[in-house]
């Protein structure tokens, strides 16, 4: 009842607009959180182009990581299933030297931050401090780890790359966000119980924004997105949007990202959400 049909107009006429824009295909892709939801899809999609040569998906527990196992039984090679807890700091440093010999000389082209959890934000009426905390760790402290400790390969990508040009087939490191953590455009829904999540992904806005200031001397471009509402175990099954309608459009999307987009914090069809 908020004026669905407006909405979906205006994006079918935007969406014409982004369609025509070129994508660009990075050699190289490294999803976090990617056994399940949205790094999942992500992977799944971004498969489909042939271009990337290598995609490193990662996760808590590689041996139970079934249908990633099966994305890679067809992969021809291209997909690497790497064991990483973005909270445990002695995970992020042996993942980073699997990924340093995959991706040798030529360096991690696209990075992107998508693990990620919902906690409640208070138990039994009484606010909860280790529920808060724990979001703002895995949604915010450790994409910051996780960028820090990758940034030499994203580096090493970015030196690699003829010419001026600033995109995601350069160097680029994606933050999978939410329009929970926009300060501008908080309208109240989910209000309360969201409260920490919003903190969380207002912080990772934060942080998005700094890395754009930080890393566009070294043409690593930096971009924050919100998939949608999807129906993952985190969006619940009255969400909006299927897994696959959110991470087609949102794989194709990253892969439109060029100067323009550098330090933008966006929607699924590339439209600017207020920070
Ligand atoms: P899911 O709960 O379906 O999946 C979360 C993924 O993150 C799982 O693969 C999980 O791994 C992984 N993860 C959680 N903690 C860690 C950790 N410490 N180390 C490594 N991996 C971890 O969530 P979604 O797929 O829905 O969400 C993905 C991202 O999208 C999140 O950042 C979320 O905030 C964001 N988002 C989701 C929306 C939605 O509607 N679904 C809306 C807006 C944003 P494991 O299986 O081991 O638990």
């Amino acid at each position: 009842n908020y004026k669905l049909q407006g909405n979906l107009e205006m994006r079918h006429e935007v969406d014409l607009e982004v369609e025509k824009r070129p994508q660009f295909v990075p050699k190289s892709i490294m999803i976090t959180g990617a056994n399940r939801g949205i790094g999942y899809g992500l992977v799944k999609h971004f498969l489909e182009y042939t271009g990337v040569k290598l995609i490193v998906a990662t996760c808590r527990l590689p041996e139970k990581a079934e249908k990633l196992s099966s994305l890679q039984s067809n992969s021809n090679g291209r997909l690497h299933v790497i064991m990483m807890d973005v909270d445990d700091d002695e995970s992020i440093n042996k993942a980073n030297e699997k990924v340093a010999q995959l991706v040798g000389p030529d360096g991690l082209n696209l990075l992107i931050n998508n693990a990620g959890i919902l906690l409640p934000y208070d138990v039994d009426g009484d606010i909860c401090r280790k529920t808060i905390l724990k979001q703002l760790e895995t949604n915010s402290v450790s994409p910051a780890i996780v960028t820090q400790k990758f940034l030499p390969l994203i580096k090493k990508a970015a030196e690699k790359f003829d010419g001026e040009d600033v995109g995601v087939n350069r160097a680029a490191i994606v933050n999978i966000s939410s329009t929970m953590g926009s300060i501008g455009k908080n309208d109240g829904c989910f209000t309360g119980p969201m409260t920490a999540y919003r903190m969380s992904k207002s912080a990772l806005n934060s942080f998005s924004r700094q890395s754009f200031m930080e890393l566009s001397m070294y043409k690593i471009l930096v971009a924050a997105f919100c998939p949608g509402w999807v129906r993952t175990d985190m969006g619940g099954e009255n969400a909006d949007l299927e897994l696959d309608e959110s991470t087609r459009v949102l794989s194709a999307n990253i892969l439109r990202l060029d100067s323009s987009n550098n330090g933008q914090y966006l929607d699924r069809f590339l439209h600017p959400i207020p920070n």
